[in-house]
């Protein structure tokens, strides 16, 4: 299905011309939401308080159009992750059954003071924790493209939710590339930023020192713009970077036409042959990344084959460091200060043991018990220590290739959405899936996925960018002139 409107300028176009207003759209996204209940997209939807504040909204309109917020006709969804307060938050986890959250994180509050309206929280896997949003405690969601298969995950209901034109962008979270995987594998435009740009305040943690929230829209522009609202310094949060750096959308334009000094003509991509070449790599996504590299060579950016040894040791490290820091941040679930509790325990023992056991599910148990096995004495040196060391040497390598080139250019994944349940009981297999966008997370950077194409089977397939950090604004530039993005 065609979605009506693919960006904030086209709404607020219509807007002015008083072809709809805040609480049409509502409306609208409303029975868009109704409509697609098979996809099970939203843990819950905030209908009645979305539909009173688009009111206001349209009031406040009515009274002064130049008093209206940057985001004013945008309608978001939140990925069951996120703080609002007064709302519930479960990180799609039965652990957190019940809980509402005591104060909104950073980037609701910044969302709100620019009058977008949220519509609903969307599905996840538990604590953020896959690749196909099969793991949450509400089933999984499908893809909108074929719902047999996957959306990809773990942030698969924030894909869906603008894929079937249920919000215009989503906030996801990404830890090894759970905003641009379901991005690709549903043909939206999926964007993670450098480390330390957003805020994590308010983001329920699976590990802190890879996690930041992306973005999930249908152009480039509306991430730019996003982008400029929510990013910036945040008093509670120390990890969070003091510039500002609010210039995101001055390069991209509605047409997707780069213009502005963020934007160069012509670019230097490097790829990487071991992953242009990899054995894990599909046939019709090899094919649709050549031909589109070949595309970029015609419009006169140069693309290089660069030397990357590292790409088979990303996966090992990021599964040892991320289970380590989760297996830490997870401790806080201990059945005593937040949601499930279980009702048959004799001593305070029992009480951690069995609300653990009854509230977490099969794969946070698994990487609960794999982070504290890395972590523990005797074991700490062979793998956390080493897992360390490797981070390291892929950092500095990295850097380097960003001294002679603007960005490096990869496949969001390997293979195009599969489909439900296929690798349920392989947790390997899907690890391996990650390949190409952890290493984004493992050295901070900033990435995005957008779509490039079908594949044979009709599923969509995206190419991702990575850029040097804090080079956001020509990441941006860049990947919003690759138009027309085919949808
Ligand atoms: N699939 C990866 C994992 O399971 C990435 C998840 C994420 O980015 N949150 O760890």
């Amino acid at each position: 299905m065609k979605p009506k409107f693919t960006s904030l300028s086209q709404i607020k176009a219509a807007i002015r011309a008083g072809q709809t207003n805040c609480s049409l759209l509502v409306e609208q996204y409303l029975s868009r939401i109704a409509a697609s209940q098979e996809l099970n997209i939203y843990v819950e939807v905030f209908a009645e308080e979305a539909l009173n504040r688009a009111r206001q909204l349209d009031e406040k309109y009515q009274k002064d159009p130049s008093s209206v917020g940057k985001l004013f006709g945008m309608v978001v969804s939140i990925k069951d992750v996120i703080c609002y307060e007064g709302h519930q938050v479960t990180a799609g986890s039965k652990i957190l059954a019940g809980f509402t959250s005591l104060f909104s994180a950073t980037v609701v509050e910044r969302l709100l003071a620019e009058d977008a309206i949220i519509i609903g929280r969307v599905n996840c896997d538990e604590f953020a924790m896959g690749s196909t949003t099969e793991n949450s405690c509400y089933g999984p969601t499908r893809n909108a493209a074929d719902p047999s298969r996957v959306p990809g995950g773990s942030s698969g209901g924030s894909a869906v939710s603008v894929q079937a034109d249920t919000c215009l962008v989503s906030l996801g979270s990404d830890t090894g590339g759970s905003v641009r995987q379901p991005a690709s594998f549903c043909g939206v435009v999926g964007f993670k930023p450098t480390y330390g740009r957003i805020s994590r305040y308010g983001l329920l943690a699976y590990a802190s020192s890879f996690d930041q929230i992306g973005i999930l829209a249908h152009s480039v522009e509306d991430v730019a713009t996003t982008l400029e609202v929510i990013a910036g310094p945040d008093e509670f949060d120390a990890t969070c970077a003091q510039s500002r750096g609010d210039t995101f959308s001055k390069g991209v334009t509605s047409k997707g036409v780069t213009s502005g000094k963020s934007a160069k003509k012509q670019v230097r991509i490097a790829c990487f042959d071991t992953a242009l070449r990899h054995p894990s790599l599909d046939a019709g996504v090899k094919k649709l990344t050549f031909d589109f590299i070949e595309k970029l060579k015609a419009a006169g950016h140069e693309v290089e084959p660069v030397e990357f040894e590292y790409l088979d040791y990303i996966i090992p490290a990021y599964y040892v460091l991320t289970t380590a820091e989760a297996s830490s941040n997870l401790s806080r679930y201990d059945g005593i200060r937040f949601g499930h509790r279980t009702a048959e325990a004799d001593d305070i023992h029992e009480v951690y043991k069995k609300s653990r056991t009854e509230g977490f599910g099969t794969e946070v148990k698994r990487r609960i018990m794999l982070g504290t096995f890395v972590l523990s004495a005797g074991y700490y040196d062979a793998y956390y220590a080493k897992a360390q060391q490797v981070r390291r040497l892929i950092h500095d390598r990295t850097r380097e290739i960003f001294k002679d080139y603007d960005f490096i250019l990869m496949p969001a994944s390997p293979i195009p959405a599969w489909e439900i349940g296929k690798m349920a009981d392989d947790p390997v297999a899907m690890y391996l899936a990650d390949i190409f966008t952890v290493q984004a997370n493992m050295c901070g950077l900033p990435a995005i996925s957008i779509p490039i194409g079908k594949h044979a089977s009709g599923l969509p397939i995206g190419v991702q960018f990575m850029a040097a950090k804090f080079d956001e604004a020509a990441l941006l530039a860049f990947s919003g002139g690759l138009s027309p993005l085919p949808h």
